[in-house]
């Protein structure tokens, strides 16, 4: 007997039949004797839907730009989950299955008080372990939880891996297993390159990197939590059959295991190439190189919560002026530049040019602490297919490099068969 979270994503419960769908593998869970809980996330689509509705209304003007009061976006957005954990309850009971509803506030899932992108603080999971012990599943809304203000706060896109993982934290559980519309992790995004090969392991760190260098089939948190308090983390397929061989096996279900990386024997150089898209690059020229001026530029931009990831600083011709390029998200340029320009004379520069549409690929693997000549394989193969390399970065286990945006799949696809990621 174990005790296992389960999660469902938007395309496992994307109509009344994948809901019932999902129901079949919980039944399956259930039946073998184990304690559950479900987190659902709400019908692949929905998100936007509210989210563009949200946006399509009239705005409050603020005092540099409009806004819409971020309180009232949870309300709306959270919304949708509420919807797939009444469906997915209902489904279950009429299998005979003793289950229940749960929205984050009933349970409640405490969180701090930035709507819109809140973080999960406590969980009492009390309760929810004495409902299971008697044989209870529930059915829990992911994305979202309860704020200090006592108002719904949403966990930011993806957020509902992130729910999944907290629960299964404060359940003690001993597997937390996240159902989506791939069988696992893959090397690269299986949409992008057919080529991509399923991963067996990976390890924590190499799926933190994944994820917030833009893999989104799991959200960053979720993996954070995972690594903090060890959850036995899978990612696995919904849309296998529910009864097939194999689909119960307690140790060694299909799909992929998010590990410490000891657990992992054969450990590649280069485990993924991930990719972001929608990055902004914003030059400023003629800067005066002198103490203090990287601090003139991103302290007010991050007192504006813009977040500035690639910075490259040019060495100065005669010492006394530079160039700064850094990059955002191509969703914040305007705002980045407003900042810039409210600050100009603070900074001294003397123009700014900005540019969208960029993308940024990504090689990690926990591999490259110990192996030389990683990014010159990266760059050389880049050269040979004529893609220009605008900026790069790197760390211990990673290197990211910015390109143009119509380069993005060619370079995602050329970096992966660089090393042969292609081949098993
Ligand atoms: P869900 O709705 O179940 O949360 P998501 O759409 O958020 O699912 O995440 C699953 C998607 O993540 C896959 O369909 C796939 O296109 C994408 N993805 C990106 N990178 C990877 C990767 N390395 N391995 C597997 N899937 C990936
Ligand atoms: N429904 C939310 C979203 O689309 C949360 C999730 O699916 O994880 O972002
Ligand atoms: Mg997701």
């Amino acid at each position: 007997m174990a005790r296992i979270v389960m999660k469902f994503g938007g395309t496992s419960v994307a109509d009344l039949d994948r809901i019932k769908n999902v129901a079949r593998h919980v039944k399956r869970e259930v039946d073998a004797g184990h304690e559950v809980a479900v987190v659902v996330s709400a019908m692949s689509g929905k998100t936007n839907e509210l989210v563009g509705w949200v946006q399509n209304m009239p705005k409050v003007s603020g005092a540099n730009h409009s806004i819409y009061d971020a309180r009232e976006y949870d309300a709306v957005v959270a919304s949708g989950e509420q919807v797939t954990s009444g469906l997915l309850a209902i489904a279950l009971q009429a299998m005979g299955i003793n289950a229940r509803s749960w929205q984050g506030w009933q349970i409640p899932i405490r969180t701090d008080n930035a709507h819109g992108a809140a973080r999960i603080l406590d969980i009492d999971g009390e309760d929810m372990i004495r409902r299971m012990k008697e044989g209870q599943v529930a059915v829990v809304a992911g994305f979202q939880g309860l704020g200090p203000d006592n108002r719904v706060a949403t966990l930011g896109r993806g957020g509902s891996d992130t729910s999944a993982v907290a629960i299964a934290a404060a359940v003690k559980a001993d597997r937390c297993d996240i159902y989506t519309d791939v069988d696992g992790v893959y090397t690269t995004d299986p949409r992008i390159e057919p080529k991509a090969r399923r991963l067996k392991k990976i390890a924590f760190e190499e799926m933190l990197e994944m994820a917030s260098l833009g893999a989104k089939v799991l959200q960053v948190r979720s993996v954070e939590l995972a690594m903090v308090f060890k959850v036995r983390t899978f990612v696995r397929s919904s849309f296998e059959d529910p009864d097939a061989p194999g689909m119960g096996d307690l140790l060694n279900p299909p799909g992929t295991l998010i590990c410490d990386e000891e657990e992992i024997v054969e450990q590649e150089v280069v485990t993924g190439i991930a990719y972001a898209k929608d990055e902004a690059q914003i030059s400023l020229r003629r800067l005066a190189d002198r103490p203090g001026v990287s601090a003139a530029i991103f302290g007010p931009l991050a007192e504006n919560h813009i977040n500035v990831d690639m910075i490259v600083q040019n060495i100065s011709e005669d010492g006394s002026k530079t160039d700064m390029t850094f990059t955002v998200p191509s969703g914040d340029v305007e705002k980045a530049l407003r900042v810039l320009g409210e600050n100009k004379e603070k900074i001294g520069y003397d123009v700014v040019q900005s540019e969208s549409g960029l993308v940024k690929v990504s090689v990690i693997g926990i591999g490259m602490r110990s192996h030389a000549g990683v990014a010159a394989t990266a760059f050389r193969a880049l050269a040979e297919k004529g893609i220009n390399i605008k900026a790069i970065t790197t760390s211990e286990i990673k290197i990211s490099i910015l390109i143009d945006g119509p380069y993005a799949e060619l370079a995602v696809r050329t970096l992966h068969s660089c090393y042969g990621l292609d081949k098993s």
